[in-house]
């Protein structure tokens, strides 16, 4: 048969456990066969990580800003708990948190919404898409045990040496204490990835954050995308008949789930990172949340939204055939291949991706599915594959 040229690698990012497992199949029955793949290929299982002292995570996120494009399979983040397991001699910062420090931008979570899989919200009609600030608060902290009473101050020293100072705390009993930051730059290049996908996807967007308590924080925030829209996309937006929105985080909550859906979510880190877990649950299942990061210099990687489905694996060792489900890393490489296609001009490879789109879609709603999505589908008799099967019926949809 016939294989599809590609002309520029796609950065590959190999991981850990059960993806790792479905990372392999996917490639074997789903993309070797029918496309001439091209990748360059950076491990970054724990275990590669932990041998070169985790060079490799940056040479990765390296390489996705001179291609481009990249595709991730999900990682371990270390543990004292993953040490001891794996044998390590290091523990290191989550690898995703070291790819999104270098690459900056904005991580989009977008469910993958079948008609046979009612979300558990009766209101949503569309899907909402989270934008999860990439960069900086509690996930670049430094934080501190306090062992007994004492003063908590936070200093900042400018270059001249000047100081100014504020206390945390007078602390009376030991307790803990943390420090977060943000920079205004990444907050605008956040702003303005999260207008601009909106206009792209013509959908209405939100931003919320809690500046009636964090007030210079998160009024930092609020101002900053504020004043990018006034001066730069209000006009657009109105013409694209969409707007922008902003209201306190836990109003944005209680409209959540008395809403239709139908639109971009733009979330501080931490609240990207709950939140995104909420919608995907909410919309049917974890394995069928896709994310990809928007970096301001142009530059994407595409992922599943869920991690290594560890006890999945661990059943997997002892020889069991799990029903883990492929489909958010099988939109991961659609996704990468659709805009590694795009920025080449490749017709016939974004085409192919679209028709394994449709071929796992078809798949489920034929009533073959893994154990996660026959649980929630609406269709009658639904097969449960595992996931070797799984994929073996999208190979052979593809073919039809
Ligand atoms: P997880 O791997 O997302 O799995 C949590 C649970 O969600 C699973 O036990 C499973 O539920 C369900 N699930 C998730 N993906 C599924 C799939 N594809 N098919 C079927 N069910 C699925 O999260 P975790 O267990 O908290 O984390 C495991 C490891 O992943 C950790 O070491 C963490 O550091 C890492 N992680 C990596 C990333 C990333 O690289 N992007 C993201 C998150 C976590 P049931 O057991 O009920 O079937
Ligand atoms: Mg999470």
């Amino acid at each position: 048969m016939h294989k599809i040229e590609m002309k520029t690698p796609l950065v590959e990012i190999d991981g850990d456990e059960m993806t790792h497992v479905l990372w392999v199949l996917i490639k074997e029955k789903l993309l070797q066969p029918f496309i001439d793949l091209k990748t360059e290929y950076y491990d970054l299982s724990i275990i590669n990580r932990d041998a070169c002292n985790d060079s490799v995570t940056k040479d990765a996120a390296n390489a996705i800003l001179k291609y481009g494009v990249g595709v991730k399979c999900a990682t371990i983040t270390g543990t004292e708990k993953r040490k001891k397991e794996y044998n390590l001699k290091n523990i290191f910062p989550s690898p995703n948190g070291t790819i999104r420090s270098i690459l900056d931008g904005t991580v989009f979570r977008k469910p993958i919404i079948l008609d046979c899989i009612r979300p558990t919200i009766s209101t949503w009609k569309k899907p909402i898409v989270i934008a999860r600030h990439a960069y900086g608060d509690v996930y670049k902290n430094a934080e501190m045990d306090i062992p007994e009473a004492g003063l908590v101050e936070l200093v900042y020293t400018k270059k001249d040496g000047s100081e100014k100072r504020i206390t945390v705390a007078d602390m009376k009993k030991p307790g803990i204490v943390q420090g977060i930051h943000n920079l205004d730059n990444s907050i605008e290049s956040f702003a303005r990835s999260c207008f601009r996908y909106a206009l792209e996807e013509k959908l209405p967007l939100w931003f919320a954050a809690k500046d009636t308590i964090s007030q210079i924080y998160d009024t930092r925030f609020r101002n900053i995308f504020n004043a990018i829209y006034e001066k730069e996309y209000k006009t657009k937006f109105e013409d694209c008949g969409i707007e922008y929105y902003y209201t306190l985080i836990d109003d944005a909550v209680a409209r959540l789930v008395k809403c239709e859906g139908g639109f971009l979510w733009a979330c501080k880190n931490y609240d990207g990172d709950v939140l995104s877990d909420l919608i995907a649950s909410a919309s049917g299942s974890l394995a069928m949340m896709t994310s990809v990061l928007v970096s301001p210099n142009g530059a994407f990687e595409y992922e599943a939204a869920h991690g290594t489905v560890q006890q999945h694996y661990y059943r997997h060792l002892k020889g069991e055939k799990t029903s883990t489900n492929p489909v958010a890393l099988i939109f991961a490489w659609t996704g990468a291949l659709i805009k590694r296609a795009e920025i080449d001009g490749a017709r016939q490879l974004s085409a192919f991706a679209r028709k394994l789109e449709n071929a796992t879609i078809n798949t489920i709603e034929s009533g073959k599915m893994t154990a996660d999505l026959a649980g929630i589908s609406s269709v009658k008799n639904a097969e449960v594959l595992n996931s070797a099967e799984f994929i073996d019926a999208i190979a052979q949809s593809i073919l039809n």
